[in-house]
């Protein structure tokens, strides 16, 4: 049953047709059948599965049960579960347990969500493969040849694979959004501040933000639902505006960014994106072509501010106080030998540039300019969304590509978040969906709209599922 919805497991569950007991069982052994092979999780929590499973059945008979109530789910590696180890796919974390729960941790909990494992990511999120994992990369259910996207890999390969139904992972610059569209399920990358990050790993604290995965639009919005809360905890956290209308394709306007159809989009990632934006006109949305001239600067203005922030962020794993710690004769030489053989090459060259952006003499240069951008890209934004209701467009500009064939070049690398790192800038929330095939491979559509239209967003994803 671990292939069905979170809508007719909850029927299944209520009518006692199965136990939580009984999908926790069939969540951990689908992992045992398939993990071998892909890699999606770093740990798996039989004891924990099984706790929350007895706890959920109990919680089922009461009656009243929440939506999530006996769900089996995963949660990427850099959200804290208390008790469970939590590494951030980094050596750094190796031995590190988590002393609380995240919050979204806490709200799962609570509606007796069954957590089955912790999943793949690259170290500290910094990747768009999971290739970038202390650990070993993920593969893609699809061709265990090609990468499953990243940073969050390891949730959405886990998704797609039925190991799980659904999972949490977490979007800095397209973790979420990249890897749900080449494994072939739906991520959505919330509004940053209606997700708290307390009890996050950061990585950009602008940026980052938690969101679903899910194999449909309806299963990512319950999850949504159950996870978007205002935190006392988070100075970021907003309130989600409540929402009860519904959204149909009739006269909808769709905006196709003319920035996100240039030549570094592959030929056939194009025709898969227009055949679906094709579908959406022929169930009477108007399909307009939108200009974000920003755009263009968008993925040197993110790496800037990415690489400056994970250099403050990750100066905190100094040997003393999280996680690896090497004895040595002077406070200088434990920094140097934690730091050189704790983290991972992409960390460091992320905290070299993201320091050298922050020094006095280059930080009104790098840093400064490329807040500035990011204050042009929200506004392209804006007047675009003055003519348009959503904007849609393709994920990547590639299909999922082979292991191996990007991870030696770093801005090869880079160029995959072509597409997502402008909705990280401006704040916005993106949808993605499943929107075509090619080669038996999946690609995935990206549908954005202004801040906090989540219910808009699902409702054009669930009406494009139906067509
Ligand atoms: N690929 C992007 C990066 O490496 C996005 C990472 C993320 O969203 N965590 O920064």
């Amino acid at each position: 049953m671990i292939e069905a919805t979170i809508t007719e497991l909850q029927e299944a569950l209520r009518a006692r047709k199965v136990s939580a007991r009984e999908l926790a069982k069939e969540s951990l052994d689908s992992m045992e059948r398939q993990e071998g092979n892909l890699h999606a999780f770093l740990a798996r929590t039989p004891e924990l599965a099984f706790e929350s499973a007895e706890r959920a059945d109990q919680m089922l008979a009461q009656g009243n049960a929440p939506p999530l109530c006996g769900i089996p789910c995963a949660i990427k590696d850099a959200i804290l579960v208390e008790g469970v180890l939590c590494t951030a796919g980094s050596l750094m974390l190796e031995n590190y347990t988590a002393p609380y729960d995240a919050t979204v941790v806490r709200l799962l909990r609570e509606q007796g969500a069954v957590m089955v494992g912790k999943t793949n990511t690259d170290e500290f999120g910094m990747g768009a493969s999971t290739e970038n994992s202390a650990f070993g990369a993920t593969r893609n259910p699809r061709d265990p040849e090609r990468v499953p996207g990243g940073s969050s890999g390891g949730s959405a390969a886990a998704v797609a694979a039925a190991e799980c139904v659904f999972a949490l992972g977490e979007d800095t610059g397209g973790s979420i959004r990249l890897p749900a569209g080449f494994c072939g399920v739906v991520g959505l990358r919330p509004t940053y501040g209606t997700v708290s990050r307390h009890g996050v790993i950061s990585l950009a604290s602008s940026f980052d933000q938690v969101g679903p995965f899910a194999r449909t639009c309806r299963d990512a919005e319950i999850v949504y639902e159950a996870i978007a809360h205002k935190d006392p905890k988070e100075a970021t956290s907003a309130e989600r505006p409540a929402s009860k209308k519904s959204f149909g394709l009739k006269g909808l306007r769709i905006g196709a960014p003319k920035e996100y159809f240039t030549e570094g989009l592959s030929s056939v990632v194009e025709q898969g994106i227009r055949s679906a934006l094709g579908k959406l006109e022929g169930a009477g949305a108007v399909i307009v072509e939108v200009e974000l001239p920003n755009v263009k600067y968008g993925l040197a203005a993110y790496y800037v501010i990415n690489t400056s922030e994970a250099s403050a962020n990750l100066a905190r794993y100094d040997g003393l106080r999280y996680g690896l710690h090497t004895p040595a004769s002077t406070i200088k030489e434990m920094y140097e030998q934690n730091r050189s053989s704790g983290f991972g090459d992409e960390v460091k060259r992320r905290i070299i540039l993201g320091t050298f952006a922050l020094s006095a003499g280059y930080y009104e240069a790098y840093y400064l300019k490329a807040q500035k951008v990011r204050t042009l890209l929200r506004q392209d934004f804006e007047r675009a969304f003055a003519s348009v209701d959503v904007i849609a467009g393709p994920v990547s500009p590639v299909l999922p590509f082979k292991l191996g064939e990007r991870s030696s070049d770093p801005l090869a690398m880079y160029l995959v978040d072509i597409y997502t790192v402008p909705v990280n800038l401006a704040g916005l929330p993106g949808l993605t969906i499943p929107a075509a095939e090619a080669d038996g491979l999946p690609i995935g559509m990206q549908l954005v709209g202004p801040q906090f239209s989540e219910p808009l967003l699902f409702g054009v994803g669930k009406a494009f599922e139906s067509l």
